[in-house]
């Protein structure tokens, strides 16, 4: 692009020091005198590069020559570099860049980008010749806090050569207040698009910095985190809790309007809207929100686009609290116009609006439920709990809801953003971070407008409670994703950062399967709180067991070494002849169900184990029908969590996990390990149950 330029090094060295960062070297004219004396000046031995701001690679071309003992030496390498600026191409250089020859030590990189939704990114990692090659570097966002840095160091191999792996620690302080500088200069120069500093020779103590690239340009500036005004706070917090639904676009059964009303059917001041309509549904009908016998908690509407733009106004005009716009024919197909306006008028009247082009919202406390999905083809939850769900796709949200249901799971909140116009992700995980009813949240998110009210939220909420991202459009999904939502999909580094500083668990298994949060969510809300991750794998037949240890121990987990007194347990249990109690721990296939039981009580008394996993064959003859009752009775009395898996796809298998679900007792399958790996985590940063 040609509004991006390399600046020249002098300009880049004042600036770098206006912040506190010395940048080792002089530049002298291309005459070798004046080249000689300052060499002199600076200390022998030096370092001799060219200065031009064209090639990115200097030594590539053969353009640095380092460790010069004398004025011979230094005369040669003006004459070798002279040549082979020529060779690569380049004009003959008025300029070089004299450097003191900097003693070895460990090369580090600090560079940052400008991110259009998320403010300056910062990486640290790895330096010198290899970059590219070793790929070891953390990305930061924002302004950044020594335990910012001190994290994002600790994420690279580099961070264990500074804490000292095979030699004496290195100065880490230097690298973070170096980062720390850098962010600031970022943020206060939005017209530095990039910043190189590649290598900082790292030492015991101290550094020197001795290559720079500073790339100037149009300046990119992110929005500012806004304050939630209380009024919309408080407009949101109806729409998401309502006493009162207005339906506008209100219908017989069969139509939207009709699916609507029947799902909210436990609302007790449920008002359609229907000028053709004097009763529907058994309920009488009202010409306009003008005839309506209160202002509605919230309005839900699915009229035409340009319909809902004047409705929405009559709405706020008679005091209604929030909307619910259902409606499609808005950003998403061009007329972005038609968004503009609603947000004008939200901004007007102080109310908020979830939408358009959305599922909206279900409340199973109050019975809220604006899914115009017909009953018979989708699943629908009406038993609360403490999930909260927040989806920027409509299909996604409904996906989780038949996820949850199929383990008979329960579902606190729902909220399909849509187009987001109006509230967005960061505004309902607000919302969500302060419902007490909600315990843990569950995103899926495409895109964010503004990358730092939504760091800012998730650094307040993760406080209080766990929140699970899954991300779309993090490959080559991005484009679909900016037409699908009309959002801006952040740079996945930037938003890998974001999650980090938020305190968010990013999902980040590449899975068409948002199941892998709905079984995190399912672990978390039927379980009792763990406090480490050592499991033990228990199985009716050792395969199984043998995978799942596999499994359990790639993805970080730790398999419990069980205490003396377990292993003599299990043997006699077993009638093992030899000392038995590894893990996994096979009880074999002629396993009947006290054997089953009997081990898993074992388990759970030994300090040494944190949760249990269970693969069980149900199909083999000693176990009987009676066993998932006493399972349920047995797991209301353990202090740890247990995942039971049982294995195999027959019937019989099937039926049991149905009556098992149907007990409140969720059984797992693929994905199982992952998402346990993830509340493992939770329940030892939390310290709760959920
Ligand atoms: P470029 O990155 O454009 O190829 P550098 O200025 O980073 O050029 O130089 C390449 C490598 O040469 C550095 O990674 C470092 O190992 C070494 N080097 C450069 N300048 C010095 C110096 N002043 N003292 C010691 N080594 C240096
Ligand atoms: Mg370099």
């Amino acid at each position: 692009m040609t509004d991006r330029k390399q600046i020249n090094f002098s300009e880049a060295k004042k600036l770098l020091e206006k912040y506190d960062i010395k940048v080792s070297g002089e530049i002298c004219i291309n005459k070798i005198e004046a080249l000689s004396n300052t060499a002199e000046h600076l200390g022998y031995p030096v370092v001799l590069k060219t200065n031009s701001e064209k090639k990115v690679h200097k030594s590539d071309i053969g353009a640095v020559i380092i460790n010069i003992k004398n004025r011979e030496e230094l005369e040669n390498a003006v004459k070798k570099i002279d040549e082979n600026i020529k060779k690569a191409g380049f004009e003959r250089q008025e300029e070089f860049l004299l450097q003191k020859m900097a003693a070895s030590g460990f090369e580090i990189l600090v560079g940052a980008h400008q991110d259009p939704v998320f403010g300056p990114l910062i990486i640290v990692g790895s330096g010198g010749k290899y970059v590219e090659l070793l790929k070891d570097s953390a990305p930061g966002i924002g302004l950044l806090t020594e335990e910012d840095v001190k994290e994002m160091i600790s994420l690279t191999k580099a961070g264990k050569v500074i804490d000292g792996y095979r030699g004496e620690p290195l100065d880490k302080k230097v690298i973070i207040s170096i980062a720390i500088s850098i962010s600031r200069l970022m943020a206060e120069n939005r017209d530095i698009l990039e910043i190189d500093l590649n290598p900082i020779v790292l030492y015991k103590d101290g550094f020197s910095l001795v290559d720079v690239r500073v790339i100037k340009g149009n300046p990119v500036f992110t929005e500012a985190a806004p304050e939630i005004p209380e009024k919309r706070k408080n407009s949101l917090n109806k729409i998401l809790n309502p006493e009162s639904v207005a339906i506008i676009g209100a219908s017989r059964p069969g139509k939207m309007g009709g699916i609507i009303i029947k799902n909210c059917l436990r609302i007790k001041k449920l008002y359609p809207v229907n000028p053709k309509l004097d009763y529907v549904q058994g309920l009488k009908c009202y010409k306009t929100v003008k005839d309506l016998p209160e202002a509605p908690d919230v309005g839900i509407f699915l009229i035409n686009a340009e319909g809902v733009v004047y409705e929405f106004e009559e709405f706020c005009k008679i005091g209604g609290k929030g909307a619910i716009i259902l409606s499609d024919g808005f950003a998403e197909v061009g007329r972005k116009d038609l968004d503009d306006k609603l947000l004008e008028l939200s901004q007007k009247y102080g109310v908020a609006y979830i939408g358009p082009n959305c599922l909206g919202v279900i409340n199973n406390f109050t019975g809220l439920n604006s899914f115009f999905i017909p009953e018979h083809r989708t699943s629908i939850i009406e038993k609360p709990n403490g999930i909260g769900i927040i989806s920027q796709s409509g299909g996604i949200g409904m996906e989780i809801i038949e996820m949850l249901k199929i383990d008979n799971m329960k579902l606190g909140k729902l909220v399909s953003i849509g187009n987001a116009s109006g509230s967005g992700i960061a505004e309902i995980l607000d919302n969500m971070g302060e419902d007490p009813e909600i315990s843990v949240i569950g995103i899926y998110l495409e895109g964010i407008k503004n990358g730092r009210q939504f760091l800012d939220i998730g650094k307040k909420v993760t406080k209080k409670k766990p929140v699970l991202i899954i991300k779309g459009g993090t490959g080559g999904g991005a484009e679909a994703t900016m037409s699908h939502t009309a959002s801006l999909a952040g740079n996945l580094d930037a938003f890998r950062a974001c999650c980090r500083q938020a305190g968010f668990y990013l999902i980040e298994t590449m899975t068409e399967d948002p199941k892998v949060m709905v079984n995190v969510l399912s672990l978390l809300t039927t379980n009792p709180m763990a406090s480490g991750n050592r499991v033990a794998i228990v199985s009716v037949g050792g395969g199984a067991g043998i995978l799942l240890a596999d499994q359990a121990t790639d993805s970080g987990m730790n398999l419990a070494v069980f205490s003396e007194e377990t292993k003599y347990a299990l043997r006699d249990l077993i009638k093992a002849k030899k000392i038995f109690g590894g893990n996994p721990v096979d009880i074999l296939g002629d396993c009947d169900d006290d054997r089953l039981l009997e081990a898993i009580k074992i388990i759970d008394k030994d300090p040494n184990v944190d949760a249990i996993i269970t693969a069980i064959y149900l199909q083999v003859p000693y176990l009987s029908e009676y066993l998932p009752d006493r399972l349920v009775d047995l797991k209301r009395s353990m202090r740890k969590p247990m995942l039971v898996s049982p294995r195999g796809f027959s019937d019989y298998v099937s039926s049991t996990r149905k009556y098992l679900s149907e007990k409140d007792f969720p059984t797992y399958t693929i994905p199982m390990i992952k998402p346990m790996c993830i509340a493992l985590k939770i329940w030892e940063e939390y310290g709760k149950t959920f």
